[in-house]
C-alpha cells in the first residue's frame, strides 16, 4: 500500500502543530516546531485567515497525517463508517484508532505510528495467534496481539520491555511479555487526539 515518503517535520510545520510523527525526537529539542514552526515554503511566515472551507480541509488533512494515510485510505475509512450505525464523527476516529498499525503504538511497542507500521510490515506481530503483516487491519474486541517468538531476542524489543508506557484503557497490555489485548471498543473521551472531526464530516459531506 501506498504511504507518504516525504519529510514528516514538514507535515507538522503545514499544520501548525506537533503531530508527533518521529517518536522520541518529538519530545526533544530537535523538534522542528521547537525551531521553526512557520509554514514550509516562500510564503509560509504569511499565513491568511482560513475560509471555512480551508478549516474544515486543514483538520482532514491533520487527522490523516496523524495516522499516516493517503487520502483514498482515509476516504474509504470515512466511507466505513458513514454506514455504520451510530455517530458517523466517532465511528471514525473509532475504526483509524483499531488498526492494526495504530494498536501497536498505542501499545507503546513502537515510537510512533511511522516505526509501528514499519515493525507491522516486517511481520514481527501475531494477532491471535496468526503471523499479522497487514498494517491496515482492523481489531476487534477479544483480539489478542503479540511479538512473534523469533524477534523477541531483537533490541528494539528490549529496549521496549524497559520502557514506562501507559496505554489506553480499551488495551490490556504487557510490555514484559510483549503482548496485549483489545478489551473494549475505544470511546470519544479515550482518543486523546486534539480533533474536530465534525469538520471533517462537514467536508465529506459537501
Ligand atoms: Fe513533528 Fe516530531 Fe518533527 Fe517535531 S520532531 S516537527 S513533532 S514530526
Amino acid at each position: 500500500m501506498a504511504r507518504y515518503t516525504g519529510p514528516s517535520c514538514r507535515l507538522c510545520r503545514r499544520e501548525g502543530e506537533k503531530l508527533y510523527l518521529k517518536g522520541d525526537r518529538c519530545y526533544s529539542d530537535k523538534c522542528a516546531m521547537n525551531k521553526r514552526a512557520t509554514a514550509p515554503g516562500q510564503h509560509g511566515t504569511g499565513r491568511k485567515k482560513l475560509s471555512n472551507y480551508g478549516v474544515q480541509l486543514r483538520e482532514k488533512q491533520k487527522v490523516k497525517r496523524y495516522y499516516g494515510l493517503l487520502e483514498n485510505q482515509f476516504r474509504n475509512i470515512y466511507e466505513t463508517a458513514e454506514k455504520m450505525t451510530g455517530i458517523t464523527g466517532e465511528n471514525f476516529l473509532r475504526l483509524l484508532e483499531l488498526r492494526l498499525d495504530n494498536v501497536v503504538y498505542r501499545m507503546g511497542l513502537a515510537s510512533s505510528r511511522k516505526e509501528a507500521r514499519q515493525l507491522v510490515t516486517h511481520g514481527h506481530f501475531t494477532l491471535n495467534g496468526r503471523k499479522a503483516d497487514i498494517p491496515s487491519m482492523t481489531l476487534k474486541v477479544g483480539d489478542a496481539i503479540e511479538v512473534r517468538e523469533k524477534s523477541l531476542t531483537s533490541q528494539k524489543f528490549k529496549d521496549v520491555m524497559e520502557k514506562a508506557v501507559t496505554t489506553p484503557n480499551w488495551i490490556e497490555s504487557d510490555l514484559e511479555k510483549l503482548e496485549g489485548k483489545i478489551i473494549a471498543k475505544p470511546s470519544r473521551e479515550d482518543i486523546d487526539l486534539p480533533v474536530e472531526e465534525h469538520l471533517i464530516i462537514e467536508l465529506y459531506s459537501r
